[in-house]
């Protein structure tokens, strides 16, 4: 986890924000690279979930909603996680996640009692994350919604707009609107990549836990009795999506939910081998007609389905996939991250398939002190820019150290051009992950990236 976090931070991936002012918890900065990855897997992303399928429309709705809206969701009452104070140190700590470290299942949907009982059965066996004391407050349930003053002119704040806890409520409230101008048939999806907020209590383990953060969410619209079915074509298709960005099968698993909510038929989370363990990627969850539901009560209008062919009227049933894109950053990176030893020496290296490096390849004249050389690489350089934007130009130290910071960011290709090119128009390709390098004719150059990340 800290090899992780530290090459994150110095080869520009994540950085915590406001470090110079000492930090902001549960928020983090995506660096250049960072950036470039996070674009590339929220593009895969759309093109599996949008692009790829003739059944699922996008949108982008805005973060600030109607408050009733958070009401009708149940949010305002019931989005909260369990807390518990230190009395040594007051820090907080979040009561299920300490419950689940040592093997006791307790879980947010509980009631407030039924927890506070449990972590006192347990006292003995949890300490604080900070200090180490065993006596705490009780458990109170503490809601995740972030309030904003927005249109508060009077400043009482007696009804607060929340910066939104998921982006789906942003769907389900559009659900009319995209029915109507897109004149979908069900089955049919909607799909939204946004930032989500939620006062996390315990905002650690990187950018798995933020208090900003997005969300890559789908709901799919279907017939009550087809919602079952649909669910297990959703979970296929999002576990081939995830081990279509290189994660290895062995670092995955399924994990169906113990306690459901009272409305859902059934909840599986993806779950991934973070370096503390397997935990929660995304969420795949079969909702049953419990939003469109409680949407159509807070807002006095149907919310519901028409078919023509039967002449039924119905509220559709929901089945939804949701992933934090900063979870699967995480992920990726720790599944990219690999120690060998190349040449007699030890490397780090990033290895990212090609389609999900925040660079494809990178472009060096072999020395930069002749000016020959460094046209003929501009004149490579701007031509693969062209056609690929993510290509960088290194000319900093000699090849070796070039090679090694490019292989710390993952770059599945190095482009040296050298005196060899000047006579007869070839580079050297350099692979990341063999080390070996082959003689290519630039006008090759293109085909041959391009067909890497296709
Ligand atoms: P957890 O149990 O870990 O708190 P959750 O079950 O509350 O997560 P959901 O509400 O189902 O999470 O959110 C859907 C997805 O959004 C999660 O699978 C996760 O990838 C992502 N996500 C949720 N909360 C956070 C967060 N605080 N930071 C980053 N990603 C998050």
């Amino acid at each position: 986890m800290e090899k992780i976090i530290s090459l994150a931070k110095r080869r520009g991936f994540v950085y915590p924000s406001s470090e110079i002012y000492g930090g902001f918890s549960g928020v983090y900065d995506y660096g250049p690279f960072g950036v470039e990855l996070e674009s590339n897997l929220k593009a895969q992303w759309w093109r599996k979930m949008v692009y790829e399928r003739d059944d699922i429309v996008g949108l982008d709705s805005s973060i600030f909603m109607n408050p009733k809206i958070w009401e009708a969701s149940g949010h305002t009452k019931g989005f909260s996680d369990p807390l518990a104070e230190c009395k040594e140190c007051n820090t907080r700590i979040r009561v299920d996640k300490a419950l689940e470290e040592i093997g006791v299942f307790a879980d947010e949907k509980m009631e407030e009692k039924e927890i506070d009982k449990i972590f006192k059965e347990n006292i003995d066996k949890i300490k604080c994350i900070k200090c180490g004391g065993q006596d705490f407050t009780d458990v109170k349930k503490f809601n995740l919604l972030v309030k904003s003053n927005l249109g508060d002119f009077t400043n009482d704040n007696s009804d607060p707009a929340y910066l939104r806890g998921e982006t789906c409520q942003g769907i389900y409230v559009n659900y009319k609107n995209v029915l109507d101008s897109m004149h979908l048939k069900l089955p049919f999806g909607i799909a939204q990549i946004g930032k989500a907020f939620r006062n996390e209590i315990s905002p650690r383990q990187f950018i798995f836990r933020g208090r900003e953060f997005e969300q890559m969410e789908m709901q799919y619209f279907t017939r009550p009795e087809n919602e079952m079915s649909e669910f297990e074509k959703l979970r296929e298709y999002r576990w081939n999506a995830i081990l279509d960005l290189g994660i290895n099968e062995e670092n995955l698993r399924w994990k169906q939910h113990e306690n459901l909510v009272f409305y859902a038929k059934d909840a599986y989370d993806i779950e991934y081998k973070f370096p503390w363990g397997f935990d929660e990627l995304e969420g795949v969850h079969a909702r049953g007609n419990y939003d469109l539901t409680a949407h159509s009560k807070g807002c006095g209008k149907q919310l519901d389905y028409f078919d023509q062919e039967s002449g039924e009227r119905f509220i559709p049933h929901i089945i939804e996939s949701s992933t934090g894109v900063g979870r699967l950053v995480f992920a990726i990176l720790a599944e990219a991250y690999t120690e060998d030893e190349l040449g007699g020496n030890t490397r780090v290296y990033l290895k990212f398939k090609p389609q999900i490096a925040p660079v494809k390849a990178a472009v060096f004249p072999l020395m930069k002190n002749k000016p020959e050389l460094v046209e003929k690489a501009r004149g490579v350089y701007s031509a693969l820019k062209k056609e690929i934007p993510q290509i960088m130009w290194d000319d900093n130290g000699n090849v070796g150290k070039r090679y090694r910071r490019q292989d710390e960011i993952g770059t599945p290709y190095c482009i040296t051009i050298d005196f060899d090119t000047l006579e007869n128009d070839t580079v050297t390709v350099r692979d990341r992950d063999t080390g070996e390098q082959e003689r290519m004719v630039i006008t090759e150059l293109i085909g041959y990236i391009k067909n890497a990340i296709k």
